[in-house]
């Protein structure tokens, strides 16, 4: 690896909605209230491989979770899912 990468400590870069982690965020975890929202509408929550499991089920027990995807998935899906590939 010899390309130019931005510091870990970008201000930009996800971090874990967990209360209190400041992980960076490897997973989304798209929601939906239909008691507030739309039903297309998404609401996101990030979570690191450590919470992943527990925003989920906290959200999953709601009935609000719609997906759980990997951040470089969800950022690279703009126009839908790449073919599995090679
Ligand atoms: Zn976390």
């Amino acid at each position: 690896m010899e390309g130019v990468f931005p510091p870990l400590e970008d201000p930009e870069s996800p971090i874990c909605s967990a209360k209190g982690c400041r992980l960076p965020a490897v997973w989304v975890l798209a929601w939906n209230n239909p008691k507030l929202h739309t039903p297309d509408r998404r609401k996101t929550w990030l979570a690191c491989d450590e919470h992943r499991e527990h925003l989920s089920s906290f959200l999953d027990m709601r009935g609000f979770l719609k997906d759980v995807v990997r951040l470089e998935d969800w950022e690279s899906e703009p126009n839908g899912p790449q073919a599995p590939g090679n």
